[in-house]
């Protein structure tokens, strides 16, 4: 999955612009919801985190936070819930057909 390209103007952290990056990753302002959903995953990496499951949910849960990025939000829900359902089918098997 790609990171979307979002218009990004300065953070209110003043510390640089408000990317998915700096905010999932860098900003200040954010570091006790970093803490709890980013730190975890034990990666640094935001392509790694918005590529896995569980990266993914924190992301969401992050940026539902922020209250930020709500396009980014609408990519990572559309990616998420598209996984969710492959599995869900993988798991139950196929049904039997119905005409
Ligand atoms: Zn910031």
């Amino acid at each position: 999955m790609r990171v979307p390209e979002v218009t990004s103007p300065d953070c209110e952290c003043s510390e640089g612009a408000m990317t998915v990056e700096h905010v999932l990753m860098k900003c200040s302002k954010w570091s006790a919801e970093r803490e709890e959903v980013i730190t975890p995953l034990r990666t640094t990496s935001v392509k790694e985190i918005l590529t896995s499951k569980a990266g993914g949910r924190a992301a969401i849960k992050m940026i539902q936070r922020t209250k930020i990025l709500d396009q980014f939000k609408a990519v990572v829900e559309q990616e998420e819930g598209r996984t969710a359902e492959d599995r869900e089918e993988e798991e139950e098997g196929p049904e039997e057909e119905i005409e």
